[in-house]
């Protein structure tokens, strides 16, 4: 089976007269089912990166491929959209009613399914995400971390096989952080929804089962977790630090997740 996001050798500029590119020549491949992390210092291209991938932009030069659909072909843009949801670091811009179920019913009345389907798909995304006792609540009420559940609810509604996150942990507390990973790595491990998450956050890397690292634009560094926590020197030179990984994976078995099976025997390397 083809890999169902392809990204072949594409570049990108916001504008003409920009002297470089924000994105240069960046090939990569992301199996169905995969949870693949991109991380990389402020500025580097990790959200044009994720744009390009929902079709929000279109590549200067080269491909991106999802579900083997070119983002350049502007009939198959809907069709991508749809496979390919995404969510947004701050959980207030994506809430658009005033109660949580037309909230996350907002996309797949959008996508012109009957409303019968419709309910069935509000319920099921409810309680994927663990908020079917608050259909009826008010977004507003909620906390942030359940805020953003309620955005990946909505995207859920639409039936896509990508999930791609921009951060959706940077605004939260702990607790609502781990609320949201907890969600998304179920989606991911139950559900089989392919994740690409960008994040700062180094315990939701250690949970990835591919790391991409981005560096001005480039992909500088690909590999599992183990293999990427492995180039601490290089990664800090690029502006990004690491926690000691013993701390990583205490930090996990702490509070109770699973540890990817790279990271187990995360403590001989240390
Ligand atoms: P990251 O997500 O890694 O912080 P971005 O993809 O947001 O990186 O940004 C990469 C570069 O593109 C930055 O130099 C940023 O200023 C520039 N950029 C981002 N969005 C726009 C835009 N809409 N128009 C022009 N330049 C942009």
């Amino acid at each position: 089976m083809d890999p169902i996001l392809q990204v072949q050798q594409v570049s990108f500029g916001y504008r003409k007269e920009q002297p470089l590119p924000v994105v240069e020549d960046v090939s990569f491949e992301v199996e169905e089912g995969e949870y693949l992390a991109v991380i990389g210092h402020n500025g580097s291209g990790k959200s044009t990166l994720a744009k390009l991938m929902n079709a929000l932009v279109v590549p200067t030069s080269g491909t991106v491929l999802v579900g083997g659909m070119d983002t350049a072909k502007e009939d198959k843009v809907l069709q991508i959209r749809q496979m390919a949801g995404m969510v947004f670091q701050n959980p207030d811009n994506q809430l658009v009613a005033a109660v949580v179920e037309e909230d996350v019913a907002f996309g797949p009345e959008n996508l012109g399914v009957e409303p019968g389907e419709i309910r069935r798909r509000v319920d099921e995304a409810l309680t994927w995400v663990n908020m079917e006792d608050y259909a009826a609540s008010a977004p507003h009420n909620l906390s942030g971390g359940q805020k953003q559940r309620i955005a990946i609810a909505g995207v859920i509604a639409m039936r896509p096989r990508i999930l791609i996150l921009d951060e959706p942990t940077a605004m939260l507390d702990p607790s609502g952080r781990q609320e949201v990973m907890d969600t998304v790595m179920r989606l991911n491990r139950e559900e089989g929804i392919t994740v690409i998450l960008i994040t700062h956050f180094m315990e939701e890397v250690a949970r990835a089962d591919r790391v991409l690292v981005m560096d001005q634009g480039r992909v500088k560094l690909t590999g599992t977790p183990r293999e990427i926590f492995r180039h601490e020197t290089e990664l800090r030179e690029m502006g990004l630090t690491l926690p000691a990984m013993t701390q990583v994976a205490r930090g996990l078995a702490g509070r109770g997740m699973p540890l990817s099976p790279d990271i187990i025997d995360l403590e001989e390397m240390v």
